[in-house]
């Protein structure tokens, strides 16, 4: 009988790591998505346009007015571990920009072909780097792979094109490109309506009509309206801003109201302004509408939470979508009982009305 002989270790290529890590931050187009438009956002752009050609798949690009990257920094933007927003350990408790451990445009950079065009105010113009597994590659072969001085706007163009090219695992398991397609046109949408004053455009490359077109001037409700239409927007009650001193925290929402109902939930959730899901939060409202809707029948509900940076854990893994912070019990009846005082004070009022 023929024995196999034991297999040695080996330490895998530090690319191979590379690939696999990435792979776990960016499961699909929408989600390098995420990532590009916080970084932007941080960049502090109010104009943010997005362009997909076969579900984010074949090309992902997004363009902002924000303040650019340096030329110099250009050479490490995509590798691990680089950030220009966290320095050391103890800020990581009070980091208020999105990112905060250099790891998406590293990742990306694993997993797709990037290219980086950028302009900062102070320069006379753009520069154009390319990039693949977190370096700055040549265009070209015979080319350096040194930034190319080129026209540009202030701002960011990064493209980021072929999509797990070297994951085929990865692509198999993602749905068709009409599908990735409207998940992306999801995250541009939740992201437009939360940041009015940013202005966001999401459409399919050659396209001339846009999919998500909102203005900088828009206030959240126009931004909804736009977004998920009249229909929705009439019936919305909102809180405007509250805060609970005593628990730390400060929500506005827009619900709608009893006569309002939807084959699922509709939930817009921000936590310190990044879109998150909370199964506790989703429940609560669902048990909120339980009794007020006709069976079947579901809620539209935008929800912003600022909690301090310190009571979320942030240090997650940034694909962790699902979100726990300290208080959570208490601060989710908090919600509960805005929820129920306006729901209570629409029903009230009509009643009002219906009698007079
Ligand atoms: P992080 O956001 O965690 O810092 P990223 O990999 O997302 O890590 O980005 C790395 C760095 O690249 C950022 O810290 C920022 O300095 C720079 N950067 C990325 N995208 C942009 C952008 N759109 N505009 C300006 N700077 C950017
Ligand atoms: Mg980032």
């Amino acid at each position: 009988m023929s024995v196999t002989p034991l297999p040695s270790i080996k330490r895998l290529d530090p690319t191979v790591v590379n690939r696999i890590a990435a792979g776990e931050i960016i499961h699909r187009p929408a989600n390098a998505l995420k990532e590009l438009i916080e970084n932007s956002l941080d960049a502090g752009a109010t104009q943010i346009q997005v362009v997909a050609k076969e579900g984010g798949l074949k090309l992902l690009q997004i363009q902002d007015n924000g303040h650019g990257i340096k030329k110099d920094d250009l050479a490490i933007v995509c590798e691990r571990f680089t950030t220009s927003k966290l320095k050391k350990f103890e800020d990581l408790s009070k980091i208020a920009t999105y990112g905060f451990r250099g790891e998406a445009l590293a990742s990306i950079s694993h997993v797709a072909h990037v290219s980086i065009t950028t302009k900062t105010k102070d320069s006379k113009c753009a520069f154009r780097g390319t990039y693949a597994d977190g370096k700055l590659i040549p265009p070209r072969s015979g080319q350096s792979a040194d930034p190319k001085p080129c026209a540009g706007n202030d701002g960011t163009l990064i493209t980021a094109e072929d999509l797990f090219y070297n994951v085929p695992t990865r692509k198999k398991a993602l749905r068709s490109p009409s599908d990735e397609y409207n998940r992306i046109v999801d995250v541009v949408s939740r992201y437009a309506i939360h940041n009015s004053g940013v202005s966001f455009s999401c459409k399919r490359q050659g396209s001339l009509s846009a999919d998500v077109q909102t203005t900088t001037t828009a206030t959240i409700i126009d931004n909804l309206r736009q977004i998920h239409g009249s229909s929705v927007s009439s019936e919305l009650l909102c809180s405007g801003e509250r805060s609970f001193d005593s628990l730390d925290f400060k929500m506005n929402t827009y619900i709608s109201n009893a006569n309002y109902s939807m084959k699922r939930t509709t939930l817009l959730l921000f936590i310190n302004n990044r879109s998150v899901d909370s199964q506790a939060i989703k429940r609560m409202i669902e048990n909120v509408y339980s009794d007020l809707l006709p069976k079947g029948g579901h809620p539209f509900v935008y929800l912003s939470i600022e909690i301090k940076p310190e009571n979320v854990d942030v240090n997650v893994h940034p694909t962790k979508q699902e979100v726990h912070f300290l208080n959570e019990e208490w601060i989710v009846n908090s919600i509960k009982d805005v929820f129920q005082e306006l729901l209570e004070n629409a029903n009230s009022s009509r009643t009002y009305y219906t009698q007079s």
